[in-house]
């Protein structure tokens, strides 16, 4: 499954889609209108220049978002003190035929 950002200088590939995608209403994700999905950082393949690619680490700085420096997309998120086997991906990278069927879990990651 492939994913790009709004201007395409970050390309994101997966080897399949996951078994949910994550609707969280944290500040953070209500702000950027993130749609999670979770993978190992192994299989997953971010393309971009380096200098395309904007960090943003904020709060209990557990992980890293990243966002494309051009078009502002907010891309994925990888773990810094959070558990090193677990990424996240914003499934509004992907085309919504890929992931707007799959089962969406709420977390209330506003309470946390
Ligand atoms: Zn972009």
């Amino acid at each position: 499954m492939k994913g790009q950002c709004h201007c395409g200088a970050v390309q994101i590939t997966v080897p399949e889609p996951p078994e949910e995608t994550l609707h969280c209403n944290c500040s953070l994700c209500r702000k950027t209108g993130w749609r999670g999905g979770f993978w190992n950082p192994d299989v997953v393949k971010i393309e971009a220049a380096p200098e395309m690619l904007n960090s943003y680490v904020q709060g209990d700085k557990m992980i890293t978002l990243w966002n494309c420096k051009r078009c502002g997309s907010h891309t994925h998120w990888t773990p810094r003190t959070a558990p090193p086997d677990r990424m996240g991906i914003n499934m509004r990278m992907f085309d919504p035929d890929d992931w707007q069927h799959l089962p969406v879990r709420e977390v209330d990651g506003a309470s946390l």
